[in-house]
């Protein structure tokens, strides 16, 4: 179904959310959730709805702090001031969202349905039949209507978008406009900084507004630090309010709850559960996925202006390369003024060439993994190391991106792959990627997953099928840290997905 844009989804302003103090609060609820991105809030508003009484707590602030510039974006928003850095086979920046809505905050939306092929593999793996593809559909199409998600409309996808289209329809690729929970999306190209005119249905405008309005509550600028027990079942969690600017320690929040529900992503609940005194057993930050991945950039004889239009608007289907994604991107100006770099040109030229620059990222479903643990600062402490045969699907992913983008209107292209240069030709970039080691690479990845999976062995796995931890009772796990593998599409829908169906779980059993 195509949505009409502007009809029937769900979207108001962002509820009221409770800060930072200096005194200490004692909560007793029903159920706490830690993290307000796509899991924490879908779980609260399938709890509040059923009359469960529920507090949210969030490390981040709301969504008002935001200042529409990068450097605000990276200190408030970003988990880890945006510094989070996996070593192992090289060096990977991952990058997670922060702040009341999580990673829809500074994310661009775009909604995917997890592959059949994917939930079939869940199905066997599990034994269990709840994330089914015929069990997901019915689930996926609410988030579809609800989160108002359509399309990228043409005529706000922006050149940049276009010319991708164009190259992989001449090459006969599938492909297409990306669908996105953006319903009022005027394609002004700053999902990364905030949606600046509330054209994205990020989850402070939907699930967590609706939580409210059935009594939830927030509590933004906190820091959950540990659980409390009794016996061998978690009793509640222990939180620390931070000052949102100055990062000075303020009040201690302490949460009795007959249920704890960790959605701080799939990063920050392995690192929660590391640094903690909670053992939910060996699984807990192994086999992170992350769909890292590298960018193709073309330099055009007409304007692209990739800042304006959609921030990523549109995709296409390598042939034989299951797995591999390229989408389009806008990046900032300073990422392709550092790409350009190596290629000799001086610093003003390169200047006046962005107008006339293209984007296009191009992420794997990994087949590698890494892993997620704690520093004794409580920062992440990751590491991941590549396969070969990633390595070799990244490339590929690069050459067909470089023919799409040279059909569709690229007279040149670069990437941020060293020793590469300028190439005219997909065969010359892919005769030059080929010598090519990953360290050569400048990777990035914001997709972290999979590192605190669910599963039926406590051996390999963190929690069951319905959510809960084999180690203890009363933790539940809901965000994008408990799928089974790696998806090979965007990750957030699929979380709000399984979120909704844990969710449900949960109110049925009280
Ligand atoms: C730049 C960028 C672009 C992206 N674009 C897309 C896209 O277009 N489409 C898509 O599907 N996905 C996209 N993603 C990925 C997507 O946003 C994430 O997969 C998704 O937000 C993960 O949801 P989650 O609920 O697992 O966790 P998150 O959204 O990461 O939310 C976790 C929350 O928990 C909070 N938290 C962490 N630790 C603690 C703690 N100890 N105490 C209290 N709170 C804590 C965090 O501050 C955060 O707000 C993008 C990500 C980034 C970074």
């Amino acid at each position: 179904m195509r949505w009409a844009p502007g009809e029937g989804y769900f979207w108001r302003p962002a509820p009221q959310a409770d800060g930072f103090s200096l005194k200490d609060r004692d909560v007793t609820v029903d159920v706490v959730i830690i993290g307000t991105g796509p899991g924490g809030a879908a779980v609260a508003k399938v709890l509040a709805d059923s009359g469960v009484s529920v507090l949210l707590l969030e490390e981040g602030p709301p969504e008002e702090r935001f200042r529409k510039n990068q450097g605000a974006v990276m200190r408030h928003h970003m988990q880890e001031g945006g510094a989070m850095v996996a070593t192992g086979s090289t060096f990977m920046p991952i990058a997670a969202g922060r702040g009341v809505g999580g990673g829809t905050l500074i994310n661009s939306a775009i909604a995917w349905r997890c592959p059949d092929a994917v939930l079939d593999s869940w199905t066997e793996k599990l034994d269990d039949r709840r994330y089914a593809a015929d069990n997901m559909r019915p689930v996926y199409d609410e988030l579809w209507e609800y989160l108002g998600i359509w399309d990228t409309l043409p005529e706000i996808a922006g050149e940049n978008s276009h010319m991708l289209v164009r190259g992989a329809k001449a090459l006969g690729y599938d492909g297409g406009y990306l669908a996105r929970y953006t319903p009022r999306c005027v394609g002004c190209g700053t999902c990364f900084y905030g949606c600046a005119t509330g054209g994205k249905a990020s989850t402070n405008h939907n699930f967590l507004v609706e939580a409210a309005t059935n009594g939830a509550r927030i509590q933004a600028d906190t820091k959950v630090k540990d659980f409390l027990m009794s016996g061998a079942r978690v009793v509640g969690v222990v939180g620390q309010m931070f000052h949102p600017d100055t990062r000075e320690p303020g009040g201690r929040v302490t949460v009795r709850a007959g249920k704890v529900v960790v959605a701080c992503g799939g990063i920050g609940t392995p690192r929660l559960l590391a640094s903690s005194s909670l053992d939910l057993g060996p699984a807990v930050g192994q086999g992170l996925h992350v769909h890292p991945g590298n960018a193709v950039f073309g330099y055009c004889k007409q304007e692209v202006n990739w800042w304006q239009g959609a921030t990523q608007g549109a995709y296409f289907h390598p042939p034989g390369l299951p797995g591999v994604l390229p989408h389009t991107s806008s990046l900032p100006p300073e990422v392709a003024l550092l790409s350009m770099a190596p290629l000799g040109i001086g610093a003003a030229d390169a200047l006046a060439m962005i107008p006339h620059l293209a984007g296009c990222l191009v992420m794997i479903s990994d087949h590698s993994n890494g892993s997620v643990g704690a520093w004794p600062d409580g920062r992440a402490n990751l590491s991941y190391t590549f396969l070969p045969e990633d390595i070799d699907r990244i490339k590929a992913g690069m050459v067909h991106t470089a023919r799409a983008m040279l059909l569709g209107g690229a007279e040149w292209l670069f990437c941020a792959v060293s020793g590469v240069g300028k190439v005219s030709t997909a065969e010359e970039l892919e005769a030059r990627l080929a010598t090519r080691t990953i360290q050569d690479f400048t990777l990035y990845a914001s997709h972290p997953m999979s590192s605190c999976r669910m599963g039926k062995d406590p051996a390999t796995s963190v929690i069951r099928p319905d959510g809960r931890a084999h180690a203890v009772e009363g933790v539940y796990l809901v965000d994008s840290s408990i799928f089974p593998t790696s998806l090979g599409v965007n990750p957030s829908i699929t979380t709000m997905a399984m979120a909704t169906l844990i969710g449900r779980g949960i109110a049925q059993v009280g």
